[in-house]
């Protein structure tokens, strides 16, 4: 994609949603790191219904020690993996707790030391906490990057990569929200809403769904952005 039309393509999702926020509920950075790391393979619905009575008992590392891993299983045993996230959230309330004075750090390589703490949270807590200009690649970023071919890239790091090259100012802090809503809301996994997305004339994905009921066409790889691997024919 071109840089004008990744200026355009920014344009018109920003004027749709100027201010886009995370679907995640928090009251501070601490409980937003907690709701990321639980994010993992869950949805932000699942999480946030667990961690309404949460968040109201623990709003700090060391309220979370004190609850312990037992105490907070019981909180968040309606999500996937919730044995080992709660481990891992106890594990890292516990260093926040002994090596930051009890903050989040704001720097990439401190967070993705903690347990459980990728990259893509990492970025997300960067970005949504300290206005970081950070890209966190999930599954709808890479999907629609490789779609529309504004950041093709074989794995989330290199999607990440080419978004940090070609996502223009002033849209670079709101890039990462406004990707995720529009792969969770228009540009579908399954099918594409192409009939009403507001950059369907901008976006070289060549599998387009044009009008409503209309089935979805190529390979399940193609319609994830990913090119089609083709098997030789014997003989
Ligand atoms: S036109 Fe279709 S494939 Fe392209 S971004 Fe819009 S919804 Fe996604």
């Amino acid at each position: 994609m071109k840089r004008e039309a990744i200026f355009e393509f920014f344009r018109r999702l920003a004027e749709l949603n100027p201010d886009p926020q995370t679907e995640l509920e928090f009251g501070n950075v601490y409980q937003l790191l907690v709701a990321v790391t639980l994010s993992a393979q869950a949805t932000d619905v699942g999480v946030n219904k667990a961690t309404r009575t949460l968040f109201r008992a623990v709003k700090t590392p060391v309220q979370m020690v004190a609850l312990g891993e037992e105490g907070l299983k019981q909180h968040i045993k309606t999500i996937g993996l919730f044995n080992t996230k709660a481990k891992n959230v106890i594990a890292l309330s516990e260093i926040l707790v002994r090596d930051h004075g009890g903050e989040v750090p704001q720097d990439r390589d401190a967070l993705t030391a903690l347990p459980g703490v990728g990259r893509k949270t990492a970025n997300v807590v960067l970005n949504c906490a300290f206005g970081a200009e950070t890209f966190a690649v999930d599954t709808h970023i890479f999907r629609v990057g490789n779609r529309t071919g504004l950041a093709p890239g074989k794995t989330p790091l290199a999607v990440e990569q080419q978004l940090e090259k070609k996502v223009p100012q002033p849209f670079r802090v709101g890039a990462h929200h406004w990707l995720i809503l529009h792969g969770r809301y228009v540009c579908k996994a399954r099918t594409p809403e192409c009939w009403h997305c507001p950059v369907v004339d901008l976006c070289a994905f060549k599998a387009k769904v044009l009008a409503k009921g209309a089935k979805p066409v190529g390979t399940r790889g193609e319609r994830a952005g990913r090119p089609a691997v083709r098997k030789a024919r014997p003989g």
